[in-house]
């Protein structure tokens, strides 16, 4: 069993995830922005709770220190923690792309950085980064778009990079998934969230929406052993054929 550090840990898809890594055996550090979130849900899952900006260099580092010294030495990282700011491209401030390219861009890096050197001193690691189909393209969004098919990038060279190491590195995409970021969404445009989520059911072809539980399956399998065959790749959970 392995140490795991799952940012964006406090709610939604990485709450999913720490709870499941939890369930298999993994000791688990959460990071996430929202601390009081994050220390309730930590004690729900049994994980440790790390208040951490992502978007800081000096937070990332001392949070993967504090890993170190109360857990051990990491050798699974899932770069989940996000958010959109969303806009159309006239009206997009520079603080929302700086904001949204920082935690999506400026995080996965602080982290896979520091935490790789513990994964090629074991000769085994596993980085499961989360995009979004959003990477494909999608209107009023080219700040999170542009970030989130960075990280398909990001994730193929280091996988390229630490494969020979014994390391491998993996996107998740997810669809739409019910979690505050797409409630949130319903509240921009002005929908009930149950009826948003009914709407965006219409065009998967699975008819339905996503759960956090969904994208935690696919991190699973890329996190663990069996998986050690597949590197640079990205998985589309979205119910859909795109
Ligand atoms: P969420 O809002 O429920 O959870 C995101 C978490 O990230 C929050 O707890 C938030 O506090 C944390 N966070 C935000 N900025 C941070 C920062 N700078 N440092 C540390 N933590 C920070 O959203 P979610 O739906 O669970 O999203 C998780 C990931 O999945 C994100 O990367 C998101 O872009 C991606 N995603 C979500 C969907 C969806 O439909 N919900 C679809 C595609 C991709």
């Amino acid at each position: 069993m392995a140490i795991a550090i799952v940012t964006g840990a406090a709610r939604g898809i990485g709450a999913a995830t720490a709870a499941r890594f939890a369930r298999e055996g993994h000791t688990v550090a959460m990071l996430d922005l929202d601390a009081e979130a994050l220390a309730a849900t930590a004690v729900e899952v049994g994980g440790l709770a790390i208040p951490t900006d992502v978007s800081d260099e000096g937070a990332v580092a001392a949070a993967v220190e504090r890993t170190v010294a109360e857990l051990g030495k990491p050798t699974i990282l899932v770069n989940n923690a996000g958010y959109a700011r969303d806009a159309e491209i006239g009206d997009m401030t520079t603080e929302e792309w700086d904001e949204v390219f920082g935690v999506h861009m400026r995080g996965t890096f602080f982290t896979t950085r520091l935490v790789q050197k513990y994964m090629v001193e074991a000769g085994w690691g596993r980085v499961v980064n989360i995009s979004s189909i959003s990477a494909l393209g999608h209107a009023g969004r080219v700040n999170y778009s542009a970030a989130k098919a960075g990280i398909i990038g990001f994730t193929k060279a280091l996988a390229a990079e630490l494969g020979p190491a014994g390391v491998t590195a993996n996107v998740v995409a997810p669809g739409f998934i019910v979690s505050a970021m797409t409630a949130k969404t319903a509240r921009r445009l002005g929908r009930d969230f149950e009826e948003h989520q009914r709407i965006a059911a219409e065009s998967i072809a699975v008819r339905r929406v996503g759960r956090p539980e969904d994208i935690a399956n696919a991190v699973a399998f890329f996190a663990g052993e069996e998986a050690g065959f597949v590197t640079g790749q990205v998985m589309y959970v979205s119910g859909n054929v795109s």
